[in-house]
C-alpha cells in the first residue's frame, strides 16, 4: 500500500458535477484530491442543454465566453406535425433582461467537461484517472477513502469531507446507505449523434409528437451536425441491448415524415429513465451531489446544470467551515436547499414528461394540434417569458426556506431573502461583473439623500476579507424590479443568493447573519 494522502476534501467522481465542484474549491484556495475510475474525461455527447444559471456559475469561473462560442445558441423550436411545421416559438431572447445569457446554449457535455477540466489543470492540479473507490469509512472528525488505480496499488487519503460526485450508479450512496427512492419510467428512450442532410435550417430545434411519443432534432456546432432524441414506448418489454439502430432510423423518418438523409451515426444508445432521489444530501462527513443525488427523465434539460449547482451550493460553505470561518452547521444548510431543490425539480420533469408521452385522447389533441399555434404567440408575450425562463434556465431557483435566508425587513420588496441576485446593468455594465470575488457582499442602492462612503469602509474594515461592500445608485431599473424608491441594502451569499434585504442601511444585521457571525470582532459595530 503507497503512503496514504491527507487533504481537506476528497471529490468521488470527476463528471461535470465533481469537476464544477473541483474549480468551485479552487476559487476558495481549498485544499482537495479528485478521482475518477475512467481514464478521461467523456467523449459522449450526453448532456446538451447549458442553462442560463450555468453560465452565469460558468462566467465566475472566466468560463462563459469560451463555452457560448464552442455552443449554438438554440433559437426557436419548431413544431412538425404530419411531416410540416405547424408552430415556430421564438426562444432566441426568451430571457431578455433577465439575465446576461438569455437563451439556452447547446453544447455537448464533454466540451462541457472540457472546460471545467481545464479550469482545473491551470491551477495546477490534477486528477487521479482510473482509480476508483474501493471502500469509506468516517468518524466524528475524519473521512477515510481507500482507492485503487489501474495497476491495483491501493492507497488510503484521510480528509475532513468526502463528496461522491460518483453518478447515478454512486458507490459512495451504496456505500453508506442512503436511500434512492421512486420510479423507473415504464418506457425505453434513444439518443443519437449523426451528421444529417435536413431541408430545414440548422440553428433551431425540431419536435414532432405522435400519441404517447416523441422526437427531437438538436442542431450541434459543425456541418449537418444534428442530435436526435426520443422514446419507444411500444418496445417497453424489449431490452436496451435488443434494440438495433436501423429500426429506430426507421421510426424517426416514419414520426416525422420530414425529408431526412443521416449518412454518419456517432453515437447510438438505448437507456431506460429513472425519476429517483436521496431523502438526504448529507450523512455527517459525507455529502453527495449531482446524479449520486437525484436522476430524473430528460425533459427540459437539467441533469448536469443541477449538478453543477449542487456543487456551486456546497463549495462556499466547505470554504468558510474549513477556514473556521463559519459553524459546521452552515453544511446542514447544503441538505435543506438542495433537498428542496432536487424535489422540485423531479416534481416538474416528471411534469413535463407526462405533457410530452401521455397519450389520453385530449392530452395527445392539444399536444399535436393546439400546442403548436398557441405557443407561438404566448411566447411573444413577456409576462410567458418571465414566467417559463426562470424555471427551465434555473435562474429562478430560490432559497427563500432557508435557516439563510433572513425575512424580517424584506416584506416590501419583489425580491426576498433567499432569492438569486436579479440581473441588471450598473452605468452599462452586467451587475455580476461586480460580484465575481468568491465572498459575501454588502449592496446598497443609494437614491443620493445619504453618504455611505463611512459606512462602507467600516464595514470593509470589519468584515475581513470574506465581505465587501459596494455603493451603486438607485437606477430606474433597480427600483422596479425591487419594487422600492427609497435606498436600502442587501446581503448577498457568495453564490450570489439574498441573505438577506432591508430598507435599514446598518451593519446591524451583519453581525448577527448566521453565516457571518465568526466574521466579526464581538461588539466591533458598537
Ligand atoms: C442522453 C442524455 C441526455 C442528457 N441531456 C441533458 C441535458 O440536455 N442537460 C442536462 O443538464 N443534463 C442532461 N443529461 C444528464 C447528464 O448527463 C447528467 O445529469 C450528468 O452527467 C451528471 O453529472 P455527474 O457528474 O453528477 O455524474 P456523471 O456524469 O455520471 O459522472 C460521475 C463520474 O463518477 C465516476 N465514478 C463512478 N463511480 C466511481 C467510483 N466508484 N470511483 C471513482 N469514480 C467513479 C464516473 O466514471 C463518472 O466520470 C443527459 C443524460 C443523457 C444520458
Amino acid at each position: 500500500m503507497n503512503e496514504a494522502i491527507e487533504t481537506d476534501v476528497v471529490i468521488v467522481g470527476a463528471g461535470p458535477t465533481g469537476l464544477a465542484l473541483a474549480c468551485q474549491l479552487i476559487r476558495y484556495g481549498i485544499e482537495f484530491v479528485i478521482f475518477d475510475a475512467k481514464a478521461s474525461i467523456t467523449d459522449l455527447s450526453k448532456a446538451i442543454a447549458v442553462q442560463a444559471r450555468t453560465l452565469e456559475i460558468y462566467e465566475q469561473l472566466g468560463l462563459a465566453e469560451r463555452a457560448v462560442a464552442e455552443g449554438a445558441i438554440a433559437k426557436r423550436v419548431n413544431v412538425i406535425t404530419g411531416g410540416t411545421i405547424r408552430g415556430t416559438l421564438d426562444l432566441s431572447n426568451i430571457g431578455k433582461n433577465l439575465s446576461p445569457f438569455p437563451f439556452a446554449l447547446l453544447l455537448e457535455q464533454s466540451k462541457n467537461e472540457q472546460l471545467l477540466y481545464d479550469y482545473v489543470q491551470r491551477n495546477g492540479k490534477k486528477v487521479l484517472w482510473q482509480t476508483a473507490l474501493e471502500s469509506v469509512a468516517q468518524t466524528d472528525e475524519k473521512v477515510t477513502a481507500t482507492i485503487k488505480n489501474a495497476s491495483g496499488e491501493m492507497r488510503v487519503i484521510t480528509a475532513k469531507y468526502l463528496i461522491g460526485c460518483d453518478g447515478a450508479k454512486s458507490a459512495v450512496r451504496h456505500k453508506l446507505d442512503f436511500t434512492f427512492e421512486g420510479n423507473t419510467i415504464d418506457a425505453l428512450f434513444y439518443v443519437a449523434d449523426v451528421e444529417m442532410t435536413f431541408s430545414e435550417s440548422h440553428d433551431g430545434i425540431y419536435v414532432t409528437f405522435g400519441a404517447d411519443s416523441f422526437v427531437a432534432f438538436f442542431p450541434m456546432q459543425g456541418e449537418n451536425r444534428w442530435r436526435i432524441v426520443g422514446n419507444l414506448p411500444e418496445e417497453a418489454r424489449r431490452e436496451e441491448n435488443e434494440i438495433d439502430y436501423d429500426e429506430v432510423e426507421n421510426k424517426i423518418r416514419s414520426e416525422t415524415q420530414m425529408p431526412l438523409d443521416i449518412t454518419n451515426v456517432k453515437w447510438f444508445s438505448v437507456y431506460r429513465v429513472h425519476s429517483r432521489r436521496v431523502d438526504k444530501f448529507r450523512d455527517r462527513l459525507c455529502f453527495l451531489a449531482g446524479d449520486a443525488a437525484h436522476v430524473h427523465t430528460p425533459a427540459g434539460g437539467q441533469g448536469m446544470n443541477t449538478g453543477i449547482g449542487d456543487a456551486y451550493n456546497l463549495a462556499w460553505k466547505l470554504a468558510l467551515v474549513l477556514k473556521g470561518k463559519a459553524e459546521e452547521s452552515l453544511l446542514d444548510t447544503y441538505n435543506t436547499e438542495r433537498l428542496e431543490n432536487a424535489k422540485r425539480l423531479l416534481a416538474t420533469t416528471d411534469r413535463m414528461f407526462e405533457l410530452g408521452t401521455n397519450d389520453d385522447f385530449l392530452t395527445n389533441f392539444i399536444r399535436t394540434h393546439v400546442f403548436p399555434f398557441v405557443a407561438q404567440y404566448a411566447l411573444r408575450l413577456d409576462m410567458v417569458k418571465e414566467t417559463i425562463f426562470p424555471i427551465v434556465s434555473q435562474t429562478g431557483i430560490n432559497y427563500r426556506h432557508s435557516a439563510l435566508s433572513v425575512h424580517q425587513g424584506d416584506e416590501n420588496f419583489k425580491v426576498k431573502a433567499g432569492d438569486r441576485m436579479p440581473y441588471f446593468l450598473v452605468g452599462g455594465t452586467s451587475v455580476y461583473e461586480f460580484l465575481r470575488e468568491p465572498k459575501f457582499h454588502f449592496l446598497i442602492f443609494s437614491d443620493g439623500q445619504s453618504d455611505f462612503q463611512k459606512l462602507k469602509a467600516q464595514i470593509e474594515n470589519e468584515g475581513g476579507e470574506q465581505l465587501d461592500c459596494q455603493i451603486f445608485p438607485l437606477y430606474p431599473r433597480v427600483a422596479e424590479t425591487f419594487g422600492v424608491n427609497e435606498s436600502f441594502a442587501l446581503l448577498l451569499r457568495p453564490d450570489n443568493h439574498t441573505g438577506f434585504i432591508s430598507e435599514e442601511i446598518s451593519p446591524n444585521k451583519l453581525r448577527t447573519y448566521p453565516a457571518l457571525k465568526n466574521a466579526f470582532k464581538e461588539d466591533c459595530f458598537i
